[in-house]
């Protein structure tokens, strides 16, 4: 078993992998930029190191000093959280190479996933449904990209092979237009990825984004946690998620569940991961698989009693996993409302002093959140301060809970995006359940054509 880890990250997700490791009685070592000093975890750690200035690329990002920061304090291994250095491959390799337990896939593994081109191939031949498309790369013959797009027909979309976060992509909607676009985004992706190997899938239209989580110990033994829906985003950012997928039934789970578990133990995949789809007309399409813990990993905590960071160091730890899948249980339906310290109208950043903050409570009621009274949120990193979780014997009962929940949280001094949040829940098409990906960028847009007499 670890002994002693270094929490490589800072926030919501620092604190909950310390919770985490003392629930396991394992040590931890806090790494922090200057600017994270009070940071909650910093003081509950056991130890802790100030590893750089501000600006990520010279702290959170800053690979020499997290792994000096491992060698000092003698830790066994070096927890990522999400973003930052989760999946940089290079990273997990050179913490391996030092000696050190990445908790996570190995580097391999991560590599394969980070070129989009090479984990579809990968997906395909594990017998994943992946999105109709150019099964590889995009030719720099003209032709051959035009016979392309008319065997999958318009709409598509060109992808970069190297890229992320909702960059490098171009949807093009008639023939006309192919070409330009490849030239457009191959352009883009070498200057964004150093890479401009482009390919291209089928543009669904009307998508939603459903997700399976997975736990694989990389010993040949995997199991899946069922699935989250996040098509609620907005500018590709998740803003609501939820598990079970309203509308997936208990057949199609375990059928997609089984493909991601079998393509897991192919691949030897080791660790908490997820198969990310957009599923349309009953059908999933895979299009890309996250290798680390998420987000929104707490509404599947929720409704399976599966303590997801606590199963990751234990695959660490090189232990087998304990966990068959006949004894998970999806029990009730959970959401997860996001809170950013952002204008929820203009949404723009709005870190600053926290004068008072209160915390909702209640049954099903869960708040993963680093901020404090006399907290400063400061203006360097992603504008998350912490997630809302609920969870109900149904969907109705969670809704009902979230919007308790959401008016009693308090937290003075900054604008949020609870305001946002409380619109979300007491929407009709999110009561319905099952709106796809676009549904809220075009509510917003109404909202706007309304304020300004349009509507
Ligand atoms: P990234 O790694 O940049 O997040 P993804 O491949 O996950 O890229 O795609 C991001 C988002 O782009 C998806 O959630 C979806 O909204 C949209 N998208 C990607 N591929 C398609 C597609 N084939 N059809 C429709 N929308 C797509």
């Amino acid at each position: 078993m670890l002994e002693k880890i270094v929490i490589a990250n800072r926030g919501e997700i620092a604190l909950r992998i310390l919770r985490a490791c003392h629930a396991l009685g394992i040590k931890t070592v806090a790494v922090h930029s200057t600017v994270d000093r009070n940071l909650k975890h910093v003081a509950m750690a056991d130890e802790s190191v100030c590893i750089g200035p501000a600006p990520s690329s010279e702290s959170y990002l800053n690979i020499p000093a997290i792994i000096a920061a491992a060698e000092v304090t003698d830790a066994q291994g070096i927890h990522p959280g999400y973003g930052f250095l989760s999946e940089n491959a290079d990273f997990a390799e050179r913490v391996e190479k030092s000696g050190f337990v990445f908790i996570g896939p190995t580097a391999n593994v991560i590599r394969m996933m980070g070129d989009k081109v090479e984990a579809i191939r990968a997906m395909k031949d594990a017998g994943v449904p992946c999105v109709p498309g150019s099964n590889g790369p995009l030719p720099e013959d003209d032709a051959e990209c035009l016979s392309h797009g008319r065997e999958i027909g318009y709409p598509v979309i060109i992808k970069a092979a190297g890229g992320g976060g909702g960059r490098g992509m171009r949807v093009v909607h008639t023939e006309g237009a192919l070409l330009t676009a490849i030239a457009a985004t191959r352009q883009e992706a070498k200057a964004a990825f150093s890479n401009d190997m482009v390919y291209m899938e089928k543009f669904l239209e009307n998508p939603r984004h459903v997700e399976i989580q997975v736990l694989s110990d990389g010993q040949g033994n995997a199991v899946h946690l069922g699935e989250r829906d996040c098509s609620m985003q907005r500018r590709h950012q998740k803003v609501v998620e939820e598990a079970p997928a309203p509308g997936i039934t208990d057949e199609q789970r375990a059928e997609i569940g089984r493909i991601c578990t079998e393509a897991c133990v192919r691949i030897g995949y080791r660790g908490a991961g997820t198969f990310e789809f957009l599923y349309e007309n009953g059908r999933f399409y895979f299009i890309e698989m996250n290798t680390r813990i998420q987000v929104e990993h707490p509404v599947t905590e929720m409704i399976t009693g599966i303590d997801l960071v606590k199963e990751q160091l234990l695959i660490a730890s090189g232990e087998k996993l304990s966990i068959r899948q006949e004894d998970i249980r999806i029990n009730g339906h959970a959401i997860e409302c996001r809170i950013n310290a952002e204008d929820p109208e203009s949404f723009l950043p709005s870190p600053g002093l926290i004068r008072h903050f209160h915390a909702p409570g209640g049954p099903g009621v869960r708040v993963d959140s680093h901020i404090y009274e006399g907290y400063k949120v400061p203006p360097n990193y992603d504008s998350m301060i912490g997630k809302l979780i609920v969870h109900g014997p149904d969907r109705a009962t969670a809704i009902a809970r979230m919007k308790v929940a959401l008016s009693e949280m308090v937290v003075d001094g900054i604008k949020t995006n609870v305001p946002l949040q409380q619109r979300i829940m007491a929407d009709i098409g999110f009561q319905q359940g099952g709106t796809n990906i676009h549904y809220l960028e075009k509510r917003l847009a109404e909202r706007k054509e309304k304020a300004i007499g349009l509507g």
